[in-house]
């Protein structure tokens, strides 16, 4: 039960990465518009975007809650993407399609929380500050945990403030982090950006 819960996270955590690369972003065209499998939760995204550079990090939407076309377009994705891939699983591993279901409702969690608290968002899932907030939005796809963005090489931080205390992006006594650094330097080494301004001037 356990080892599939732990295998669906994982597989939930590439999910995250490619969906939010290729549907939620969507593909650039020449000459035509981005090519998303989902054009409404594209579009849905890249308004959601647009909010937050002007509000430094905050989305109101999730105020409104599903009276908002952009929150109940992802609450919709969510349930729709938890049912199907919990009911795939199912028959494979019943641990994998709970994470499908725990990871799911934990997103929309986590997400929602980050755009309502910032602050808590820039402590506890840096890799979406930068996301949104970094120069070179083209990167750090992942919201929960940044896992795949250190395998796939797409974690890009852009100030000292924002790394996580290393890249499982929970929190752990000091020597197990220094550990996991030392691997991930040697063999998924996260990018860095310049950046001029702190945090504290963002967020303020
Ligand atoms: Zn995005
Ligand atoms: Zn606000
Ligand atoms: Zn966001």
């Amino acid at each position: 039960m356990w080892k599939g819960f732990l295998a669906g996270l994982v597989v939930a955590n590439c999910f995250e990465w490619v969906a939010h690369k290729y549907i939620l972003h969507g593909t650039h065209r020449a000459g035509q518009r981005r090519y998303s499998p989902v054009p409404e939760s594209m579009k849905s995204h890249w308004e959601h975007h647009r909010e937050v550079r002007k509000t430094s990090f905050h989305d109101h939407g999730y105020v409104e809650g599903i009276r908002n076309w952009r929150t109940k377009n992802e609450i919709v994705s969510l349930a729709v993407v938890a049912t199907v891939a919990s009911g795939v699983f199912y028959p494979i591993s019943k641990g994998m399609s709970l994470a499908a279901l725990y990871s799911a409702a934990n997103y929309y969690y986590i997400h929602r929380r980050a755009h309502l608290e910032p602050e808590w968002a820039v402590k506890k899932i840096p890799w979406h500050y930068d996301h949104h907030m970094n120069s070179n939005q083209d990167a750090n796809w992942c919201v929960t945990k940044p896992w795949f963005d250190y395998i796939l090489g797409t974690r890009v931080i852009s100030s000292q403030e924002l790394q996580e205390q290393n890249p499982l992006g929970i929190t752990l006594p000091h020597v197990m982090a220094q550990g996991l650094n030392h691997l991930s330097a040697a063999y998924f080494p996260a990018k860095w950006v310049e950046k001029k301004v702190t945090v504290a001037e963002r967020v303020a």
